[in-house]
């Protein structure tokens, strides 16, 4: 299958919470070559394992080894979060968007609210969708990548019936003043608290929610901008957090502690 890799963020706290929920499950991370994927998937299967999470460069390649797809899955066309259902059957599913969803209803519900997403890549992906699913008024797709940023744009309207519009980003971008929530969906500031998001932080009001993908750093430039414009802030952590919560409770059936899922984050990231 692969090499058994030291352990990453999300093997932390899902051990950490099957030692306090009491549940006698491991929680394994191999690194796997694309070209033994498939061979992987099919060691999964055949060891009767409960479900898997996958990554980068895996999250679409995965599809064709699986036995089907949620509908935000299928909409998303990537996968972060296998589970094996009632059938017996291995089932793709994308925890990504609703991790951020948990995250954001902390703040605000998402029913009719206009929302700004800065990338169209895998993240800004689902977290579009989920957003769509939920009721969002209106979305407004940027991205540097006009094709990118166009064609998420034409899934949320074609696809997910919500309405979406795409502006290209050139420049700072301006935030319409009519918008509820702006999200950092890009990979800027990734490993570099000081890079700067293309935004004229002028435009942003106290009134919005503003949120990071970004989890490490915790605390991005972006988002320090958006807390000295007087904005509630919402970190990566929330959703990395909340997306583990989803996949565990659809391995197990067991809730798990989520305040434990966080802490043990943040021990794990020594923040
Ligand atoms: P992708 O590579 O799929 O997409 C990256 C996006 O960032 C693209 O829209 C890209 O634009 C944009 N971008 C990158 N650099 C720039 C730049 N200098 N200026 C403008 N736009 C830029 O990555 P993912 O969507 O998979 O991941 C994005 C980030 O989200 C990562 O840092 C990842 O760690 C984080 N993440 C966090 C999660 C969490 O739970 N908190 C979960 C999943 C991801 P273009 O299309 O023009 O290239």
């Amino acid at each position: 299958m692969g090499q058994p890799v030291a352990g990453n963020p999300t093997q932390y706290m899902m051990e950490k919470c099957f030692a306090a929920a009491g549940l006698d499950c491991r929680y394994l991370t191999f690194e796997v070559r694309p070209e033994g994927l498939g061979d992987a998937v099919r060691g999964m299967k055949a060891m009767g394992f409960r479900g898997g999470n996958f990554t980068i460069p895996h999250k679409v390649e995965v599809i064709q080894y699986l036995d089907g797809l949620t509908n935000a899955a299928e909409l998303m066309g990537a996968v972060n979060c296998v589970f094996r259902n009632t059938d017996g059957n291995y089932i793709g599913e994308n925890t990504d968007g609703k991790g951020f969803i948990g995250s954001l209803q902390q703040a605000t519900e998402v029913d009719g609210k206009n929302v700004v997403i800065l990338g169209a890549g895998g993240a800004a992906r689902a977290i579009a969708v989920e957003l769509g699913l939920a009721g969002a008024s209106e979305i407004t797709i940027v991205n540097r990548t006009a094709e990118r940023g166009q064609e998420l744009t034409d899934l949320l309207n074609d696809r997910v019936k919500t309405s979406a519009i795409f502006l290209p980003w050139t420049g700072d971008f301006e935030v319409n003043q009519n918008t509820d929530v702006v999200i950092n969906a890009t990979s800027i500031g990734l490993g570099d608290e000081t890079a700067r998001v293309p935004i004229a932080a002028e435009s942003l009001l106290p009134q919005m929610v503003v949120a990071d993908v970004i989890f490490n750093p915790s605390k991005t430039q972006f988002l320090r901008e958006a807390s000295d414009r007087g904005c509630q802030i919402l970190d990566g952590l929330g959703m990395l957090v909340n997306q583990a919560v989803i996949c565990f409770e659809i391995w197990t059936a067991v809730a798990p502690n989520a305040a434990v899922m966080r802490e043990a984050l943040e021990e794990y990231l020594e923040l």
